[in-house]
């Protein structure tokens, strides 16, 4: 498939920064310690690359949706522990910002997204709500000029390391449901948040969290938007921002697909088994001939769905297909390479159990396959 020029610059680039300062060696540390390695993304930010979601106005290099997906797929091809934090800035800040931030709130926050100083942790899930984020309880009430913030915010990624969390919370009766939801912007180090870590099966390398906020005193410049946007979170929540978050993870599926055929192929090629290599026995090559086409129509879905987000045209439908077709595609691809790899495929010796651990996941988080389907279904009219 040809890709832009630019597009093809800054992929170029990012695997050159793979290769020299992620090796392999040191994203399986980072995977097994849970281990952030700060120096390493730093070094990415002065590449500019956190600032493919922020206009020039605001110091980036203008939004550009394909080529941040580019940047994602090549990251999420060695290690979850770089690739997590550049979505906390440049999709989970940067993308919010420009979206639904203030004038205010773009003018001092974006030039720092755009430079790799910032980060965000997305504190929409709770204890007793995933899905159906309507149903928050985290919530927020006046006392005078005072905000005060209460609730768990649970699977909290990079809380410990993020500048702000993007919390939702309730401002109103819980039965109105989205009616009255509104996003702060809580620096996790304010009075009165603990930040708890939970133990999980793969995505490593940042920490995901309980955040816990009791009774924590916020003003109306945390209001994502500005104080007329209270009780306007859903809006913000359900805009482009939400689109770009469903091809992200499409991004990270497609680069753990593509990294995990790589090594398939490599170890299919050398590894001999009744005199020939086990590439050669018409099983592995069929497997991978099915592999190599699932990725195909993978990178084709998500390029079809980043240029409509990028272009702004409808693109609930298509972004909710390509979350659900490559999320589910990564998690069977995963385990089918792993098995051309026999027990090789389960060491920790080799990166093929980690492309699964994360992989498997990704029909879970940011919008489980159902609720993708609900989401078709529903863009659809289908009858309920
Ligand atoms: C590693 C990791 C990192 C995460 N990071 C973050 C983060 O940074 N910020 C954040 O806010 N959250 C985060 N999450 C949470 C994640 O987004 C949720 O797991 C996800 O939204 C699904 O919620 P749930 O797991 O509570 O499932 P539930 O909503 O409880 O659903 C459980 C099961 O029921 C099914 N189901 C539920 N409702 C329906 C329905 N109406 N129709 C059909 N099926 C249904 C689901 O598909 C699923 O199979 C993370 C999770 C993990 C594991």
């Amino acid at each position: 498939m040809t890709e832009s020029e630019d597009i093809r610059l800054i992929r170029d680039s990012v695997r050159r920064f793979v290769g020299t300062h992620m090796p392999r060696e040191a994203a399986r540390k980072w995977d097994k310690g849970n281990i952030f390695p700060r120096d390493v993304y730093a070094e990415l930010g002065k590449m500019g690359l956190m600032g493919l979601t922020v206009p020039a106005e605001y110091g980036g290099q203008g939004v550009d949706i394909p080529a941040t997906m580019a940047v994602i797929e090549e990251l999420a091809k060695r290690s979850s522990a770089v690739t997590c934090p550049y979505i906390m800035a440049a999709c989970y800040a940067g993308m919010n910002l420009v979206e639904s931030g203030s004038e205010t709130q773009k003018r001092a926050l974006l030039p720092k997204v755009a430079k790799g100083e910032l980060l965000f942790a997305y504190g929409l899930s709770e204890p007793n709500v995933g899905g159906d984020l309507a149903m928050v309880e985290t919530s927020a009430r006046r006392e005078g000029n005072r905000i005060l913030l209460s609730g768990t915010k649970r699977w909290c990624t990079g809380a410990q390391i993020a500048d702000y969390v993007f919390c939702l919370a309730r401002t109103g009766p819980k039965e109105d449901r989205y009616k009255n939801l509104t996003i702060f912007l809580v620096p996790p180090k304010s009075q009165g948040v603990a930040i708890r870590p939970l133990d999980h099966l793969g995505i490593r390398g940042v920490e995901t969290n309980d955040a816990i906020f009791d009774d924590v005193e916020i003003g109306d410049d945390a209001i994502l938007g500005g104080a007329q946007m209270w009780n306007q979170g859903w809006k913000q929540l359900a805009g482009r921002a939400l689109e770009v978050e469903k091809l992200e993870l499409s991004a990270v599926a497609l680069g753990l697909a593509e990294a995990a055929i790589a090594d398939a192929i490599d170890y299919a090629e050398t590894r001999v088994q009744f005199g020939k290599p086990i590439g050669a026995h018409q099983a592995i090559r069929h497997t991978i001939a099915d592999v190599k086409t699932k990725v195909l129509a993978m990178r084709l879905m998500l390029t079809h769905a980043a240029n409509l987000v990028q272009d702004r045209k409808p693109s609930a439908l298509e972004s909710s297909m390509t979350k659900l077709f490559c999320c589910e595609g990564a998690s069977e691809i995963t385990l089918t390479c792993q098995r051309v790899m026999g027990a090789y495929g389960l060491s920790d010796l080799m990166d093929m159990e980690r492309y699964v651990r994360d992989a498997i996941s990704l029909p879970i988080v940011g919008g489980s396959s159902n609720m993708q389907k609900n989401n078709i279904a529903n863009r659809l009219k289908l009858a309920e």
